[in-house]
């Protein structure tokens, strides 16, 4: 195990420079996370998080500063470098979930799996999503469709989706953000519970305050 931890963000900043105008989004950021940790980030509008989840998930780059990820410094990376980081070891779960239309939850659930290291041919393919289906407890909805689920069960296939190459970090911004109170409740506790499997570490934009860490 890495003893910086998972991630380790030093004095991180992220400026953007939109014509004359320039925005700090993020100004000096120190961070820690182990594996397994489960961590809650909040803050008003505009505070900076999706940024933060964007550089966290190697979409973006830091103006300065440091971002290592299982030890390897990934500020310091080209776009390639990235994406290769993001397909073997990040997982996303967004507000509006998503999904595929006209495409069955598990077809869903299969995309990353087709396109990732692991190799799977089609019938391992389809037994691995339909057990990351079950994780979830969309077990029998396999064959619905995106309109045919309602928005909690939709962000579960998406949950499912994310988690079907075991990625050791997961980045939820706002994914209750479109949801009634209680279907976050429980989308929020589920992401809790995949924390901490396979020492993965789910980070969680939230605006949900009785979120318990
Ligand atoms: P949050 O997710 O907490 O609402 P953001 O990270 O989206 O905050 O935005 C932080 C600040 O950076 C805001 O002032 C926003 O307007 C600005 N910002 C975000 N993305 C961009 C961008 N691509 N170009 C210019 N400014 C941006
Ligand atoms: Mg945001």
């Amino acid at each position: 195990m890495n003893p910086q931890g998972l991630v380790e963000l030093r004095d991180l900043v992220k400026v953007y420079a939109t014509g004359d105008v320039e925005v700090r989004a993020l100004d000096g950021i120190d961070l820690k996370i182990d594996e397994g940790e489960f961590v809650a980030v909040m803050g008003p509008s505009g505070s900076g998080k999706s940024t933060l989840m964007n550089i966290l998930g190697c979409l973006d780059r830091p103006t300065s500063g440091h971002y290592f990820l299982g030890g390897d410094d990934v500020a310091r990376m080209n776009a390639d470098e990235r994406a290769e980081i993001r397909n073997a070891r990040i997982g996303f779960v967004f507000q509006n979930f998503n999904l595929l239309s006209r495409t069955s939850a598990l077809e869903n659930v299969e995309l990353p799996l087709i396109y990732g290291r692991q190799g799977y041919g089609p019938h391992e393919r389809a037994e691995k999503a339909m057990s990351m289906l079950a994780k979830v407890g969309l077990t029998g909805r396999e064959k619905h469709n995106s309109s045919q689920l309602s928005g909690g069960q939709q962000q579960r296939v998406a949950i499912a989706r994310a988690i079907a190459t075991q990625p050791r970090l997961m980045l939820c911004d706002e994914p209750t953000g479109a949801l009634d109170l209680e279907t976050g409740r429980q989308v929020l506790e589920l992401l809790q519970l995949t924390a901490g499997r396979d020492g993965r570490c789910v980070v969680v934009v939230t605006h949900n305050s009785g979120i318990a860490t």
